[in-house]
């Protein structure tokens, strides 16, 4: 039974999220941060999948802490641009870039092209690694389309340009719980949650 995991992350967001889907789920599991252990040096995300990535970041984290470890990956994926910024998007606009940056190079990349042809999604992998080395991932998607220009003041990163399907608003326009509850973080997590109900 895992009753304590490590998150493969500093930010503390993430955790306090992780820990509101497991007390929302009645699971007692404990959550710790990076901040909780010794650093390690961060490992490189050298894969071309978010999936791979995520292992890469586990792997990591159980490995430096010896505590089952959970990390995620993400990314925005834009069909007219084949699937790319895909694991490269925090870094699309140069490698010391921000959000701003990044979005601004979007919408130029997408300069003149129609409403139909600017599908897009997130997504989001979730890998945990168990110190005895075995390994579960959860995927999960938002699809949506990218607008023609930023709005909104919630989310990060492309919230501003994205429209998730159904949806009049940007990600960046809805509250974090609409967000959690149709995204691609919030799905992968509650894959996690399922499959932790399944083994107790
Ligand atoms: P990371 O997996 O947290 O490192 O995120 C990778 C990058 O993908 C972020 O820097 C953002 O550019 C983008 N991204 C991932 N998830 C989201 C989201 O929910 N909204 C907006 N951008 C996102």
């Amino acid at each position: 039974m895992l009753d304590r995991v490590v998150l493969a992350t500093n930010n503390a967001k993430k955790l306090v999220e992780l820990q509101r889907a497991l007390a929302e789920a009645g699971l007692e599991v404990e959550v710790l941060g990076l901040k909780d252990f010794e650093a390690y040096p961060e490992p490189l995300e050298t894969e071309r999948t978010f999936e791979g990535n995520a292992v890469i970041k586990a792997e990591a984290a159980c490995a430096h802490t010896g505590v089952a470890a959970l990390a995620d990956d993400s990314g925005l994926e834009v069909d007219e641009l084949n699937a790319m910024p895909g694991v490269r998007s925090a870094r699309w606009a140069g490698p010391e870039c921000d959000d701003a940056a990044n979005n601004r190079l979007l919408l130029a990349q997408l300069d003149g092209v129609a409403p139909e042809r600017r599908g897009a999604r997130f997504v989001c992998a979730l890998a945990l690694v168990l110190p005895d080395g075995s390994r579960e991932l959860w995927r999960g998607e938002m699809p949506g389309r990218i607008a023609d220009g930023e709005r909104g003041e919630g989310g990060f990163g492309y919230d501003p340009l994205f429209l998730p399907d159904d949806e009049e608003r940007t990600s960046a326009e809805l509250s974090a719980a609409e967000k959690d509850a149709i995204s691609h973080r919030g799905k992968a997590v509650r894959g996690f949650v399922s499959w932790l109900k399944g083994e107790r």
